[in-house]
């Protein structure tokens, strides 16, 4: 049972029910889509009926931001708990890393994904990062060809959205891979060309405007924030 938040339905789940659930995905045939939808992302699936789609038929679609949460509260229907992408991925790391599990890292720019990968190496002992590719290529079969030659069990996808479900709805069943993960900017994090807020702020559910401080750009797309809420409100007063 998904719970509905303003036309995204979302996975109800701890982050270690998430990670339990993408464990079980990496055992059945076929590839599997996760996506990791915030308050941005819902407003842009309203206009993308494709984007809306594909959500609907991912097979885990969990809470990354706090938008999400406070939403879900005001429509009285609260979900159980964030689940933040880059926290998911590290969880699901050392799961894969104990699974022996293959990791391939697709997306941002040439050279970031190397480095994450040297990162995330030393930071989850036996993890298996099986191939690399930045995010700005022209033609696809040379991806998917790099992900299968290096016989990946899960890629994290991160292209931005809604690019990056994209990719993965067109591309994932030639490619091997069983769980295709889509973690927007999260390489750039992981390879500390993005710090994320201090842990105080990601505690008051504040991560979001650190990001817009240190990263102006970002404002313009933190400033429709209030805009979701409202939203909120108005689905609740309609009994939506
Ligand atoms: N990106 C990419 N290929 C593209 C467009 C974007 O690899 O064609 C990368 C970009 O370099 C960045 C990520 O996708 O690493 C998107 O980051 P953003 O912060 O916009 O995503 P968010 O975390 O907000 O979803």
């Amino acid at each position: 049972m998904r719970t509905e938040i303003l036309g995204v339905a979302f996975d109800n789940v701890t982050m270690e029910e998430a990670v339990d659930r993408a464990m079980e995905l990496l055992e059945q045939e076929g590839p599997h889509l996760v996506v990791t939808p915030n308050a941005e992302i819902v407003q842009q699936a309203q206009s993308d009926p494709e984007f809306s789609a594909l959500i609907a038929g991912a097979d885990l679609v969990l809470p990354d931001g706090v938008g999400v949460i406070y939403a879900s509260k005001i429509l009285k229907r609260p979900l159980k708990s964030r689940v933040p992408g880059v926290d998911f991925a590290a969880a699901l790391m050392d799961r894969m890393a104990a699974a022996g599990k293959r990791l391939f890292l697709l997306g941002a720019k040439p050279g970031v994904a190397e480095e994450a990968a040297r990162r995330m190496a030393a930071q989850h002992p036996g993890l298996m990062v099986c191939g690399t590719h930045d995010g700005y290529f022209h033609e696809d079969a040379p991806v998917v060809q790099a992900i299968r030659e290096a016989r990946a069990d899960v890629v994290f996808v991160c292209l931005g959205a809604p690019k990056q479900e994209k990719w993965s709805s067109a591309h994932g069943s030639q490619t091997g891979a069983r769980l295709f993960v889509g973690l927007g900017g999260s390489l750039d994090v992981f390879a500390g060309q993005v710090d994320r807020a201090p842990e105080i702020w990601q505690k008051l559910g504040m991560e979001w405007l650190y990001r817009a401080i240190r990263q102006p750009a970002r404002f313009k797309r933190v400033a429709k924030l209030p805009l979701f809420l409202c939203s909120a409100v108005g689905a609740r007063v309609k009994g939506k």
